[in-house]
């Protein structure tokens, strides 16, 4: 009797996609997390009175769509109008919105090779044609690339996973010479010292500038993100959001969202921390022989001279510090690590300058 393997009709018609990886999340509490570019320091206190005070009876209701509280207060914040403002569950929610809104072309969109691995996941399961032009030989774009047709440009500025930062003057170039392209600036690491190219939404309407609350305002768990844009931008995407699910955005999301951005001086102050002990991180990992890319961003992408990245990214794991390791070409000999605190980042160098002495000595 001979078995058929049947495979039937319903499941050729699958919508197959690899999905993304995310970096882990271990269960264990006792690790050094420096594998998602997270805050190292809590949300600010008026997040944690607002979590504290939190009445439950308005559960009940639908929270508001328009999730208006929170635009207020990121549109006052930023100086824009609030018809220029999208919020969505994390920056991701929002990337996945103005794909499916704004990638609709038989011409490919373009993104760099080496950039946020979301972009091609999304690119696939929404069946957008796409193209990768590399990164030059020391990560930055070549902007001839991007002077090409095109259905649409994404562009992380600074990257993932290099920490590059572009010069503003490239991205206006970029955005100037699209005008038939919606441009998408993902400034998920913009507050740690990069130049945000928002002043360019009030003087180009085919550019969206998407930001978070999970890094620089330490809230990855709230699922926060936004998009600012011209009114028209913002509007067709809205269109679309509000023909996929009404309410993505639940009500302490949208409150605590607000909170944050009223504390402006815990902001400052956190940013300002990861920025110094950034800052301190690159000299003493130039002294232990590594080298990378200048990061802007709250993580360093290092190589070292003499011992493979894979083997780093593991010996570190086995002393229960995780950092991120991708093995994909070209990056395939860099860790990621992300900024923690000056005692995390300390206890890291501590175990590097031991490893790598025990290695040399070998
Ligand atoms: C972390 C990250 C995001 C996603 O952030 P969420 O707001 O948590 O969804 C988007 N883009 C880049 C480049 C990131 O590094």
């Amino acid at each position: 009797m001979k078995e058929e393997i049947q495979i039937r009709e319903w499941e050729k018609r699958v919508r197959r996609v690899v999905p993304y990886t995310p970096g882990e999340q271990p269960k264990r509490q006792d690790i050094i997390k420096l594998n998602t570019n997270e805050c190292p320091y809590p949300p600010s206190p008026l997040v944690k009175r607002l979590a504290a005070e939190y009445r439950t009876d308005p559960l009940r209701l639908y929270p508001d769509p328009d999730a208006s509280e929170l635009v207020q207060e990121i549109a006052g914040y930023l100086g824009v109008g609030e018809e220029q403002v999208f919020v969505g569950v994390g920056s991701d929610d929002v990337l996945a919105m103005a794909f499916l809104a704004f990638f609709n072309s038989t011409k490919p969109i373009l993104f760099p090779d080496i950039t946020y691995s979301f972009y091609d996941v999304w690119a696939e399961l929404f069946r957008i044609p796409y193209r990768r032009p590399k990164l030059d030989g020391t990560f930055r774009l070549v902007k001839e690339d991007y002077l090409a047709e095109n259905g649409g440009i994404v562009i992380a500025n600074p990257n993932a996973p290099t920490g590059v930062e572009e010069e503003p003057e490239l991205i206006e170039e970029i955005v100037a010479r699209n005008p038939d392209s919606l441009v998408i600036i993902d400034e998920a690491y913009v507050d740690f010292g990069a130049r945000s190219a928002l002043p360019l939404v009030n003087r180009y309407e085919n550019v969206l500038v998407v930001q978070t609350f999970s890094k620089s305002r330490a809230m990855a768990g709230m699922r926060i993100g936004f998009a600012v844009g011209s009114k028209k931008a913002i509007g067709y995407l809205k269109d679309v959001k509000f023909s996929f699910n009404s309410y993505t955005m639940n009500a302490p999301s949208i409150a605590w969202g607000a909170a944050s951005i009223r504390d402006e001086d815990y902001f400052r102050e956190t940013v300002g921390r990861i920025v110094a002990t950034r800052e301190r991180t690159k000299k003493e990992l130039l002294r232990l022989g590594f080298t990378f890319p200048d990061s802007r961003t709250n993580f360093i992408f290092a190589s070292h001279s003499s011992i493979p990245a894979r083997e780093l990214f593991e010996a570190l794991k086995e002393e229960g510090i995780y950092v991120r390791y991708f093995d994909r070409p070209r990056i395939d000999n860099y860790v990621r690590i992300t900024i923690g605190t000056d005692e995390q980042m300390d206890r890291m160098i501590s175990f590097l300058e031991r490893y790598i002495g025990i290695k040399r000595d070998m």
